[in-house]
């Protein structure tokens, strides 16, 4: 790098921003699905800035809209006048919601996001007991970090909620993975059932749960999963919180919120990342009663700005014209139609999984299930070297992620789909 931005950067940020590869890179430009290093360097983008980007980049409708905001001259005035696009945009997201008389309050992140959820749910109930699923991730504030189910994400044992950990529906590393889905779904509200019995005073606030777990490697449950959890929910009236931070938008394919495959309809939804394609903002929408029950106002002063909202509102555009829900199922197909068969049990691919555009890789020692973060990271060096860029996760750092804008053509999958198999295979033959 020619001015030495990698020296600069460790001297003046903290030393637990974790940085991509041996050679960190800076992303200079980026056009459609495809971005350009510091060095000149092209890639294809498979992780699409970790889904921020699920438009691609440099996009004229998007670029069109913040351009026409910033020529106002309003770029921040403040959340104590109307806001157009704010309100436009909390209709929109209402009714895509799914939540009956659905609120919206936006923030600048998913973390926001969450903290904003957490104090709708703990003031609503007058509890601070929490209900997570283990290997979560729910951002990095002071709550969020206690609700997140990944020691590796967590800076701090202090938390302000009081928090039990449910088992997941990640069935590869589940000890009830064997059973068929059906009874996998049982067994694990069972166990809701004991927690909520043992751990808890039976009067806890929410539980909150990723739908597909992004940070944790796209572990992804049999439909049906969180029907099942919500049943026993519902006997204590203890609203359901979903996490669509990564599986909203219609990125899983088969529908536009992840709940949607478990048949239910959550009391909170908390949103962010791709809704404005890079710029910041994310929100959390809840039914009416619970959104009005704070007596004050919450989390920030800037979320929902004229600027990120414009943007989002013409992402939402774009999301509906070109049917990118059904360019995610498509082209998610494809890619794991060309991944499934990679794994079996002498190879160093464990697991194929995931949704529509969110697959996940996970990589274990042949022979059996140990988790192989050396070949995950020698593979991420492997595929930048060949010009593509994925993401990697699990709880143990062993998976890749696959999570490319949901622009993405069949030509440009098949040709990331070539290089992450020379990638693997490459790295195998090192083992
Ligand atoms: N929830 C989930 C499911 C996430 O994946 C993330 C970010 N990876 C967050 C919340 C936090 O979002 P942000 O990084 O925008 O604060």
């Amino acid at each position: 790098m020619a001015d030495d931005l990698l020296a600069r950067h460790r001297a003046v940020l903290p030393s637990w921003m974790a940085l991509y590869y041996e050679q960190p890179i800076e992303i200079a430009s980026g056009a459609g699905v495809r971005v350009k290093d510091g060095d000149g360097n092209s890639y294809l983008d498979f992780f699409a800035g970790i889904l921020t980007n699920m438009l691609g980049y440099g996009v004229p409708e998007i670029n069109d809209a913040v351009a026409k905001q910033l020529a106002s001259g309003v770029v921040h005035s403040s959340t104590l006048y109307l806001i157009r696009h704010q309100v436009e945009l909390a209709e929109r997201i209402a009714e895509l919601s799914g939540i009956p008389d659905a609120k919206v309050f936006f923030t600048c992140s998913g973390t926001e996001a969450n903290e904003a959820a957490l104090l709708l749910a703990t003031q609503f109930r007058r509890s601070n007991q929490v209900l997570a699923l283990r290997n979560s991730y729910h951002g990095r504030s002071y709550a969020a970090m206690g609700i997140t189910g990944n020691r590796g994400w967590s800076a701090s044992s202090l938390t302000p909620v009081n928090v039990s950990y449910v088992h997941n529906g990640y069935r590869y590393r589940s000890p009830f993975g064997q059973l068929p889905d059906e009874q996998f779904n049982a067994a694990i509200a069972d166990d809701l059932r004991d927690i909520i019995a043992t751990t808890t005073s039976g009067d806890v606030a929410c539980m909150i749960a990723e739908p597909i777990q992004g940070v944790g490697g796209f572990a992804t449950p049999p439909d049906g999963f969180f029907g099942a959890l919500e049943e026993v929910l519902d006997e204590y009236e203890i609203p359901f919180i979903s996490d669509e931070v990564q599986t909203g938008w219609g990125r899983t394919g088969e529908h536009f919120w992840g709940y949607q495959s478990h048949g239910i309809t959550p009391d909170i939804l908390t949103f962010a990342k791709g809704l404005g394609n890079g710029l910041a903002i994310g929100g959390v929408v809840a039914r009416g009663d619970l959104m009005d029950s704070l007596s004050a106002n919450s989390i920030s002063t800037f979320g929902g700005n004229p600027v990120s909202t414009a943007a989002a509102l013409a992402t939402l555009d774009y999301v509906r014209d070109h049917d990118l829900q059904a360019n995610a199922l498509k082209i998610g197909n494809q890619l794991m139609t060309g991944l499934r068969p990679l794994a079996s049990e002498d190879s160093i691919v464990g697991d194929v999984r995931g949704k529509g555009l969110m697959i996940g890789v996970e990589l274990v020692r042949p022979g059996g299930k140990t988790p192989n973060a050396a070949a995950a990271g020698a593979i991420l060096e492997e595929t930048r070297r060949r010009g593509l860029l994925i993401g990697k996760g699990g709880l143990h750092g062993n998976v890749l992620r696959i999570a490319p804008p949901l622009t993405l053509s069949e030509e440009d999958a098949d040709e990331g789909l070539a290089i992450l198999t020379e990638s693997i295979a490459a790295v195998e033959g090192t083992e």
